[in-house]
């Protein structure tokens, strides 16, 4: 914690990047980075042998003993699927054939165990690495971890992994990816920091739902600043102060405060109506990452879930999970939800979510490649078993399921005959389901909306998906930061699609919601709701601000409002005008 004495000695400094999660947190920061640490290398007489020896074995030991406690810190807060990664660390650690040659080697070289011992890794990691094998790269990221964290109990050094750190901390580091995010040990990280990513990123998306503070896209944070430094980090505003003044802890305890009388007020909002002031009912669901975000759809006061990402339960292990372990999953969401529903997407991995255990990993371009959808429709073996495990759930609650990253009629009609081999299976097996379950279609690629005139006709809904909408109409990457000013929700075309979208779906009498980030940021909920929109599911935290916007937004002006943006040629324009109306409306959810 930044104390006042230290901070008013060293300069403050202010690092801006983009606000992911919500919240303002002060504490001192650890910074991740993973270079390699220097190798001592000097040769050992031979009666030093039997003391190299021992080290060695006891360096193993002590890394069995931090990766099993690892393991088990994971399984209890975000369960056994997840804790499943350290499996492939413990085989590093107890393989044979390397502790073998390792101790050959020391016998021939007569070198001290820390040299002797990198040598060793370093050549198993180069061949693993050369092969055009997914898996098996990733075993060589396994030992390079394990071998890093041999080496530091060698030189008497305590680990350095996110979840070591004893102390609670904001954590800072280049990247962290959805599975970094996925086993982060929450009651330590307060807040964390990226040089990379964007509001739409995953690892925002996962801050988001881990309901922790966060900032992306601080470029040089990781050089700048070290481990130790007390910082203060504004998840709303995007910034990250070094050394905060006293003023400035002054400036944010009054933000604080104000922050804490909002959300105060809003928690008191749990159980009322998501209605407009003229009595328009949007349904307001949340999206969820992981099992462990029930607790918080729960408490948002959310109409259950309208977006369960379901491949976060794939990442982290070395296999698909089973039928039989899909289901449970989501039978016990099915029933939690209750009496609201969950719509379940099925499995969306490729782009910033691979998953190398699925063999997605090699791509140049992997946002335009074989993800989703068309991965699925490849690979029955996974996709099958997903599917029945969801048609079995909706015997047990309000399932709905949809699939991603669908491009028109033909890839629909792919996956919903796939959908009703499934049916048929389990028909003759005599196992339940819901038989009219409704089916949806994602319109997250700009072929689907301007498609979605046929669509509409098969689909139950559709459930735009903002984040890829915006990135492939834009041609925007949505993880690269140097071009996060192009990434415009709303850009004319966009308001254009998704108008398209509602109006295609009125037409043959479906519903449309929207889940990607847009439906949490309250600037955009009057412009979402005129254009037509009946749900919005965002992440749990983002829920109440969301219910209090609809609450004090009137429908017809609303319309009015969706009407004169569609005449509108830019996008600064258009923002200008949905801020217009936020302001007037709620201004306290924008200060
Ligand atoms: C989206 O693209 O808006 C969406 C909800 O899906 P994801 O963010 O998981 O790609
Ligand atoms: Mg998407």
């Amino acid at each position: 914690m930044a104390t006042a004495d230290k901070s008013s000695a060293i300069p403050e400094k202010r690092f801006q990047g983009v606000g992911v999660s919500p919240g303002i947190v002060r504490a001192t920061v650890v910074v991740q980075n993973h270079e390699d640490e220097e190798v001592p290398d000097y040769a050992v007489r031979p009666e030093e042998i039997p003391g190299e020896i021992a080290r060695f074995e006891s360096a193993l030991v002590a890394t069995r003993t931090q990766i099993l406690e690892m393991q088990q810190r994971i399984a209890e807060s975000v369960g056994s699927g997840n804790a499943g990664i350290f499996d492939a660390h413990l085989l590093v650690v107890e393989d044979r054939t390397v502790i073998d040659e390792v101790l050959r080697l020391l016998e021939k070289e007569q070198k001290n165990i820390e040299s002797v011992f990198h040598q060793v890794a370093s050549r198993y990691i180069a061949t693993l690495e050369a092969l055009d094998d997914p898996y098996l790269k990733e075993r060589a990221l396994d030992i390079h971890d394990v071998s890093r964290r041999v080496l530091r109990n060698l030189s008497g050094k305590s680990p350095r992994t996110i979840t070591l750190s004893s102390e609670p901390h904001i954590l800072v580091a280049r990247n962290l990816t959805p599975s970094d995010t996925a086993v982060m040990n929450c009651d330590l990280v307060l807040g964390f920091a990226t040089d990379v990513g964007s509001k739409t990123s995953h690892t925002a998306i996962m801050a988001n739902s881990l309901n922790i503070p966060a900032v992306v896209g601080l470029h040089t944070a990781t050089q700048d600043l070290e481990t130790g430094d007390p910082v203060l980090l504004d998840g709303y505003n995007g910034m990250l102060i070094v050394h905060p003044s006293e003023q400035t802890l002054y400036e944010y305890g009054q933000i604080e405060s104000r922050r804490g009388r909002v959300e105060q007020e809003l928690e008191t909002l749990r159980d009322t109506r998501s209605a407009t002031r003229d009595g328009s009912h949007i349904i307001l669901s949340a999206n969820i990452e992981l099992p462990g975000d029930l607790e918080s759809v729960q408490s948002s006061g959310a109409e259950g879930i309208g977006l369960y990402r379901t491949e976060f339960f794939f990442l982290n292990r070395p296999d698909a999970p089973s039928e039989d372990e899909q289901f449970e999953n989501y039978r016990t969401i099915a029933e939690a939800c209750k009496p609201h529903g969950v719509i379940i997407r099925t499995l969306d991995v490729g782009g910033d979510k691979l998953s190398s255990n699925l063999g997605t990993a090699t791509e140049e371009n992997p946002f335009l490649g074989w993800r989703a959808i068309r991965f699925c429709l490849e690979r029955m073996d996974i996709f099958k078993p997903q599917l029945r495990a969801i048609l079995r759930a909706s015997a047990c609650g309000n399932v709905r399921i949809m699939f991603p990253m669908i491009s028109g009629i033909e890839e629909w009609r792919a996956a919903v005959r796939v959908l009703e081999e499934c049916r048929e299976e389990l028909r003759a097996e005599g196992r339940s389901f819901d038989p009219a379950m409704e089916v949806g279609a994602m319109i997250e690629i700009p072929s689907a909306a301007i498609a979605s005139d046929s669509l509409a006709r098969e689909a139950s809904f559709f459930s735009i998906g903002t984040n890829d909408l915006i990135q492939y109409t834009i041609a925007v990457d949505r993880m690269n930061d140097r071009i996060t000013n192009l990434y415009q929700p709303t850009h004319p075309a966009i308001v254009r699609l998704i108008r398209m979208v509602v109006d295609s779906a009125r037409r043959h009498g479906r519903w449309v919601g929207v889940c990607g980030e847009m439906a949490g940021d309250v600037l955009y909920t009057p412009l979402l709701l005129g254009l037509g929109v009946d749900e919005l599911s965002a992440g749990a935290a983002l829920v109440p601000r969301v219910k209090r916007a609809v609450q004090a937004l009137d429908m017809f002006a609303c319309r009015t409002l969706a009407e004169e943006v569609c005449g509108i040629e830019t996008h600064a324009e258009i923002a200008a005008r949905c801020e217009t109306m936020a302001r007037a409306h709620y201004p306290e959810l924008l200060a």
